[in-house]
């Protein structure tokens, strides 16, 4: 069974959920008035992953993250540029989903946006309205904190202590905290100021406060009670708490039937944020470094645990990844060189018996509170073991199934975390000068058009002159190969090619 951490019971718990076999989640997404930066991106990825391992234990996830394209700052921002909010918020949002793309993050099931999501939003205003859970002050509504009995429970705060999150001035000067009835009262609706965004509402023009759309849309979209709501440490209070109490209010039921919270992304110890300017931009940082690389990085660390970035940290995490691929590498050359009839040199039984045991290590490590750290460490446990098992062996066809099937439950291991090996080697080969099908063509006969083959034909041509004795032609190919910047290594298995650019 898998087990969560729930932050409002505080404990990790056995995940039963509500429809057997599926899971409804929803994390909360992003501001869309600039480009996120890593530590967006960390809870991102935490969820993704978490996502993806549901998913690879057989559930049906159903995954909702909502847009949120009308807030302050995106006015704010709009306002500098002479630009409209809409404007604004659409570059942002397809900026969002270009970087979250580029991380291997996947797609949402459903992805709504405040703005189009208003009328959902209205319903349950009007209806907390009409519960006596929220009241209006001159074209605001805000919500009753004391009207709904377990206010602060998800942050663990007594409802006479806590503060609200909104100390915005209206354009009045007039505080908001004197409009309300109790500090810890929160907009739900705001009355709209001249120039900004508007929709008409029972209480005037005006637009959604920023807890409620999290509340209108999970609910439209994923149903109540739903299984997990997720999202980064820093929105349990106030967000997550108001949306949870504007929710149970109106429906009388369990809004979240399971909250999730990942730790902060840090630098020096301090959180990664925009206020501070500590942040590096999520696709600055993959301009440079391989997303499995990132992803390698945060999944070193538990998504509940603060992470402590460095980009000495980041370049670690890239040499860990070189260091798998190298070894799937290795394990795939030496299967393409295994010889028919060369006798078994590995203990294959015991191979395999690793392999199952790499397996069910992962799995107990990711049932346990989603530990990305020791799953990692059971995958690369084995890497090393398989590596010990085939160093300098040339393998027999037996040998090299079992050596396969190691290296693809590594491989699979990797994916189940987003982290795609053989699409980041894939990509390695992408980089192949061109100029080697010609090279291909004149040499080896070669008549395609795919650069990995082309090295593959002429390394053949090569083994077959060595063997015929005709070292003029042997030598013409790696040469030829070495002024394209390969570097050839005669190995008693045969002949590697490494691209050194
Ligand atoms: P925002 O656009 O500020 O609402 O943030 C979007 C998401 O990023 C939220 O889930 C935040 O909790 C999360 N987040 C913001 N800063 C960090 C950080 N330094 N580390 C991890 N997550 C963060
Ligand atoms: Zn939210």
């Amino acid at each position: 069974m898998i087990k969560l951490y729930d932050t409002k019971l505080r404990r990790k718990v056995g995940f039963t959920p509500l429809e057997q076999g599926k899971v409804s989640m929803y994390v909360c997404g992003p501001t869309v008035y600039n480009r996120i930066h890593i530590g967006n991106a960390r809870t991102f990825i935490s969820f993704d992953t978490i996502r993806r391992y549901f998913i690879w234990r057989g559930f049906d996830v159903t995954y909702v993250q909502n847009v949120t394209d009308v807030d302050d700052k995106i006015i704010t921002r709009a306002a500098q540029e002479g630009r409209t909010a809409a404007e604004v918020a659409a570059e942002y949002t397809q900026a969002f989903i270009d970087d979250m793309h580029a991380a291997g993050v996947m797609d949402p099931d459903v992805r709504p946006k405040a703005t189009e999501e208003i009328d959902a939003m209205l319903d349950l205003v009007q209806q907390l309205v009409d519960g006596d859970h929220a009241y209006e002050v001159d074209g605001d509504v805000y919500f009753d904190v004391r009207s709904y009995d377990g206010y602060g429970q998800l942050s663990g705060r007594d409802v006479e202590e806590a503060e609200s999150g909104h100390r915005t001035l209206r354009a009045d000067g007039q505080g908001l905290e004197d409009r309300k009835r109790h500090e810890a009262d929160f907009a739900l609706w705001k009355a709209a100021k001249p120039g900004e965004p508007a929709w008409d509402s029972p209480w005037g023009p005006g637009r959604p406060g920023w807890h409620i759309e999290c509340s209108a849309m999970s609910h439209k979209y994923l149903g109540l009670p739903f299984d997990i709501h997720g999202g980064g440490a820093d929105l349990v209070f106030p967000h997550h708490e108001n949306e949870r109490a504007q929710s149970e209010a109106a429906c009388g039921c369990t809004f979240a039937n399971h909250w999730m919270h990942s730790g902060m992304l840090q630098v020096n110890s301090e959180k990664m944020s925009k206020s501070l300017g500590n942040f590096l931009l999520l696709h600055e940082v993959l301009e440079t470094t391989r997303p499995a690389a990132l992803r390698m990085l945060m999944l070193q660390t538990h998504y509940r645990s603060p992470l402590d970035f460095s980009v000495e940290r980041l370049d670690e995490a890239d040499a860990a990844l070189t260091r798998i691929e190298n070894a799937l590498k290795n394990i795939d050359w030496l299967a393409s060189n295994a010889t028919d009839g060369a006798p078994d040199v590995l203990d294959s039984v015991s191979l395999r018996a690793l392999a199952t045991d790499a397996h069910e290590d992962f799995m107990s490590a990711m049932d346990d509170d989603f530990n990305a750290p020791a799953a990692l460490g059971a995958i690369f446990t084995l890497v090393g073991e398989v590596n010990t098992m085939v160093a300098d062996k040339s393998l027999s066809v037996a040998d090299a199934e079992a050596a396969v099937a190691a290296r693809n439950t590594i491989a699979e291991l990797l994916g189940v975390l987003g982290v795609d090996v053989d699409a980041a080697a894939a990509e390695a080969s992408a980089d192949y000068p061109l100029e080697v099908i010609a090279l291909a063509e004149q040499l080896a006969g070669y008549g395609g058009s795919d650069a990995e083959e082309a090295v593959e034909a002429l390394l053949e041509a090569r083994a077959r002159a060595r063997a015929e004795k005709d070292w003029g032609t042997a030598d013409g190919v790696r040469d030829g190969l070495a002024g394209l910047g390969f570097v050839i290594e005669d190995t008693p298995q045969g002949a590697r090619v490494s691209y050194e650019g």
